[in-house]
This record gives structure tokens, sequence and C-alpha cells, in this order.
């Protein structure tokens, strides 16, 4: 439906999949004949979804050679770069294609070198944006940058508050600083207003030609402007406005093509920044227990949710263990509340200590936790279980105060083999779980139907 939506409103869209992380689909839209979506995000990616991909873009008319030749020159984008990658293809592809085809049909080289100068400046832009992560910087360089990439002496950029449907000033260039602070537009309002409200770009050559009823204010140099909004899909973020070009002559279609494109992106960056300054901890704290710093019971699920959506792509398997510790009631009553939570947070240590890293951990419940094993069948999911088995009842934390430490019972079940679906298969392991503590606890128990 992302793709959908793409396609019909030309739009970027990004969206927040179940698991809090981000993913995006990108209109490339090269002519009227041409057109297509880059989709992407953050995935969970293994070497057979690798292998899927080669084996899928065949399908879409690709020879070997030309895969092979692909291979090489396929990066995996860090999570960091989620937005400025996919940002940069949104903003190069198309020009850059229309720019080839339109020398392909024409044979002409020459009519293309112009915008090739626009791709350079426009890339040079990018560069200098995307390691900004702080605000307020971020602001003072897309107004700078996009100052400098149409010739503007003055410009403005606003960025709208939905609370109160006001534009604020966040950065100003050729003007005094100080009396843009606390200035405030209101949607609808003035020029910047209006294009906060429609949503569209205006570009005026002269001002006083195009709404006569204007008198060119003095303290503006030129007639002309350009004032853009900064859109998130079809959401306004805020509004850049740039007038007096350099020159002293008016902006082109060209200035207004290059600014539209990269305002585009640098609401990408704007999103961006606001996801590194407040989501990187909200988004932790989401995903884990304070306690322990485990998974929580949350992510656990939506973890177990992706994996048996994995495994039924792929024909694979993956196993899970609950596990209670043993007795804890008593170490409650020994040495009290406190203490008790000490003692968990030493045994998710022993528990963590005990997993490869690409198994997940969670705290599942107050003295319970659960693991899921990728790729792991439960006799081999056994050998890892009594080695956590082995390391809890083993472990002493650092400076111990307590004259015992707890021991872990563990119960073991696989999907599919098992279950067929999550509530199913984690009821399957607290059953081999329970079944540890009647035969005696600290062992571990392997699901048998
Ligand atoms: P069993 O061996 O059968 O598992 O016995 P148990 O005493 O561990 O019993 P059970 O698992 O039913 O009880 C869990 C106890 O763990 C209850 C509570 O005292 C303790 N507990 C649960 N969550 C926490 C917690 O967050 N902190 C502390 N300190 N204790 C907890
Ligand atoms: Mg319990
Ligand atoms: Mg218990």
């Amino acid at each position: 439906s992302s793709v959908a939506q793409v396609v019909e409103t030309g739009n970027v869209y990004i969206y927040k999949c179940h698991a809090n992380q981000y993913f995006f689909a990108i209109p490339v839209v090269v002519d009227s004949r041409y057109s297509f979506v880059a989709v992407g995000g953050h995935v969970y990616l293994e070497g057979s979804d690798i292998k899927d991909f080669y084996e899928g873009i065949t399908g879409y008319g690709f020879d070997g050679e030309a895969v092979s030749k692909l291979r090489g020159e396929v990066k995996t984008i860090p999570p960091k770069s989620l937005f400025t990658f996919p940002s940069i293809v949104n903003n190069m592809a198309a020009p850059i294609l229309r720019c080839v085809m339109s020398a392909a049909e024409k044979g002409a080289v020459d009519a293309s070198a112009a915008r090739l100068k626009g791709f350079y400046a426009l890339e040079q832009v990018y560069r200098a944006i995307a390691p900004v992560l702080d605000r307020e910087e971020l602001y003072e360089t897309i107004l700078l940058k996009s100052s400098e990439l149409v010739g503007a002496e003055r410009g403005s950029l606003m960025i709208l508050d939905n609370k109160n449907n006001l534009l604020s000033i966040k950065a100003v260039r050729g003007m005094d600083k100080s009396l843009a602070d606390g200035l405030r537009v209101k949607v609808g309002e003035g020029i910047s207003g209006a294009i906060a409200a429609k949503g569209v770009p205006v570009m005026v050559k002269d001002i006083e030609d195009e709404v006569p009823s204007w008198k060119n204010r003095p303290r503006y140099r030129t007639k002309s402007f350009i004032s853009i909004p900064l859109k998130l899909e079809s959401r306004v973020i805020g509004v850049i406005n740039v007038s007096d070009k350099l020159s002293g002559g008016t902006f082109s279609e060209e200035d207004l093509h290059l600014l539209l494109s990269f305002a585009n992106y640098a609401s990408i960056a704007i999103e961006r920044g606001a996801y590194y300054s407040m989501s990187e901890e909200l988004k932790t704290l989401s995903m884990t227990d304070p306690l322990t710093g485990l998974f929580n019971r949350r992510y656990f699920r939506e973890r177990l949710y992706e994996e048996v959506e994995r495994v039924k792509r792929h024909d694979g398997r993956f196993s899970t263990f609950i596990i209670d510790i043993d007795n804890f009631k008593s170490f409650n009553d020994r040495y009290g509340h406190l203490a008790g939570d000490e003692l968990l947070k030493g045994v998710s240590r022993a528990i963590k200590d005990a997993v490869r890293s690409m198994d997940v951990v969670a705290r599942y419940g107050g003295e319970e936790f659960a693991v899921i094993l990728p790729h792991t069948d439960k006799k081999d999911a056994c050998v890892i279980a009594e080695r956590m088995r082995k390391g809890v009842e083993d472990y002493r934390p650092p400076h111990n105060i307590f004259e015992d430490w707890p021991t872990i019972s563990l119960g073991v079940a696989e999907f599919p083999a098992d279950a067929s679906h999550i509530d199913d298969l984690i009821n399957k392991a607290d059953r081999a779980m329970y079944l540890a503590k009647r035969m005696g606890k600290n062992r571990v128990v392997m699901y048998e139907a």
C-alpha cells in the first residue's frame, strides 16, 4: 500500500513498522513514461536474504552478467545512514536518469552539461548536511546550503509547530537574527503562512509585476524570491524562503528545481535529526527492561513474530527457551526485595553471557526470561540451554553478598516442529519448563509432544 501511495502522490513515504524501525518508499519519476519506487529500510539481514535478492532481480530481466557485476556494487546501509542514502537516491536518481536518457535520445551531450553542474552542486549539499546531527546547526546548515545553491543573499528557515499551527524562524541569513527571534507566523497568513497551508512552492520573478498591490519592501534589494514548503510525505513541516539573488537578477526555474530537490532531502534530514535527538533514547526505553537491560516482553514478541515470518519464507527453524528462577520467592524473603533485584541482575548477566550475539534475550516477566535462538533446532538449543543453566549455577557477581546463588529451570521448544504460532510456541516451552520444575528444578527439559 505504501508503494501505491507513493506512485499516486509522488511523495516520499516513511513509516515505522511494528519493531519501531523505519521503512521508506521513494518515488523516482524519470518522466511521464518511466517511474519507479525505491523501497527499503531497516531489516534483519542474513545470507539467505541476499541470495533471494540476487535470484529475485534476475526475475526483472537482469542477465547473469549484469547480476554478477552488481554483486560488487551492492552496499549495505548502516542504520545511521538510513535517511541519507535513500535521500541521495531520491534526489539524484531521477535527474541523472533523465539526463542520461535525454542525452541518449537527442545524441546531445552539451545540453546535459548544465544539468550535471546542478547535480554536482546538489551532491555537495547532501554531503554537507549528512553528518550534522545537532538541531540548531542543522537548520543553519540547511539554510546556508539552500542559499548557496541558488545564489541568494537572504533567507529564512521556518519550522511548523503542529500544536498551535505557528511557524517560527529557526535560521536566518542576511538579516538580523534578533529581529527574527520570537517571530511567529500563523499558517495561512502572509507568504510563508500560505505556503505552509497549501504545501506548494512559489517562485516570484518580480513581485511588483505579479502582485501589483504589493509594493516591494525596501529592505529587499531585488524583487524576486522563492518560498518552498519542507514536506514529509504530504505533511508540511516548515518553509524555506530565499531572496536577493547575488547577481542582482531573478531566480530561474532551474533554481526552483534545485531548491525543491534539496528541500525534499532537507525535510528528511530534519526528521532524522528529530529521530536521533529524541527517539534514540525512547526507542531504547521502549525495547528494553530498565532493571536488567535485557529486551522487554513486547520487543521479544515482535522479534518472535519476525522469526516466525522468516521461517515461513525460508523453510527454516528456530528454538525458544522459557527460563524461570528456582525458589526465587525464598530469596526475596531471605534477603529482601531490593537484594532480590540485584540477584535478578546477576542472573540476567549470566543468561546473557551464555548465548550468541544473534540470539535474543528478554525479561519475559518478573523472574522469567525468554530467549530466541534463530536457525537452531531444539537439540542444539538444549546444548546452549545446558550451558546457560551451568553458567547461572556457577555465576557469582563481583562483590557478591549472597551466601547462595539461585539456579534456573529451562523449557525448550522449536518452531515450527512443536507449534504453529507464537503463543502456541511459548506455551509449549512453558510446559517443558514446568516439567523441569516438577522433576526437581535446576535442569533443562525439551518439549516433546
Ligand atoms: P519456582 O522454583 O517454582 O519457580 O519458585 P519461585 O519461588 O521462583 O516461584 P514463582 O516463580 O512462582 O514466583 C516468582 C517470585 O519471584 C515471586 C516474587 O517474589 C519474585 N519476583 C518476581 N518478580 C520480581 C522482581 O522484579 N523483583 C524481585 N525482587 N522479585 C521478584
Ligand atoms: Mg515464575
Ligand atoms: Mg520461579
